[in-house]
């Protein structure tokens, strides 16, 4: 069976990748569809963008269709930039761009106030089966960046239990933990109940 992820960033594909490979599932990507068309997420909730990014592709491709949408709520900062992570510092910016803002707006607030989580929606569309999972996962944010791993926010997202931060982390390790990978892990065994349960686990 093929399924295709909906999604330009190479980081996340590499992760979802990570889960749903070598499962008796080919994968596919936006790359096997050059003419795809070009995903607006305007969507107010990390639910409605991730439900676009699968629908627009699946009609299409007409294969199955994965997605995922994920935000960083800080909370000194009300849950910004949450669903506005992509572009918090603005239109067609860097990840250090994101990462420079972030650490200038938390400037004066105080460690234990530095609490923030990463929440991802993934989504699972076809025209038979719709369906979707959630993951978060809680942290810190730094001062300073730590680690060269990872993409993103991952450099100043702190993890207590494990004294690193994501960037410091196997990419294996992160997929165990991270909120994509909770989701996407949830997603494949809604996957196998609902859809495929000839695929083995
Ligand atoms: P998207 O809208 O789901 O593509 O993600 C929004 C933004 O959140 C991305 O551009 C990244 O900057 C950031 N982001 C998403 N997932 C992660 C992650 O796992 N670690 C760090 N940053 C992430």
């Amino acid at each position: 069976m093929e399924i295709l992820i909906s999604s330009n960033n190479k980081d996340k594909v590499k992760e979802i990748k990570k889960i749903f490979d070598n499962k008796g599932i080919r994968l596919l990507t936006l790359a096997d569809f050059p003419g795809a068309p070009e995903v607006i997420e305007d969507g107010n909730t990390l639910y409605d963008n991730a439900f676009k990014k699968a629908k627009l592709l699946f009609d299409f491709t007409g294969i199955p269709t994965i997605a995922d949408d994920t935000g960083l709520e800080v909370d000194a900062l009300d849950g910004a930039p949450g669903v506005y992570s992509a572009r918090y510092a603005g239109e067609n910016v860097t990840y250090d761009d994101n990462v420079n803002k972030l650490l200038k707006e938390l400037e004066k607030v105080a460690d234990e106030k530095r609490t923030a989580r990463f929440k991802t929606v993934a989504v699972y569309y076809s025209d038979q089966h719709r369906f979707h999972e959630e993951g978060s996962c809680e942290g810190i944010i730094l001062r300073e960046r730590r680690g060269t791993g990872g993409f993103g926010y991952d450099p100043v997202f702190y993890l207590k239990e494990y004294q690193k931060s994501f960037a410091e982390m196997r990419s294996e390790e992160k997929n165990t933990i991270s909120h994509r990978g909770i989701a996407f892990q949830k997603l494949y065994h809604s996957f196998i109940n609902q859809v495929n349960q000839g695929v083995s686990p």
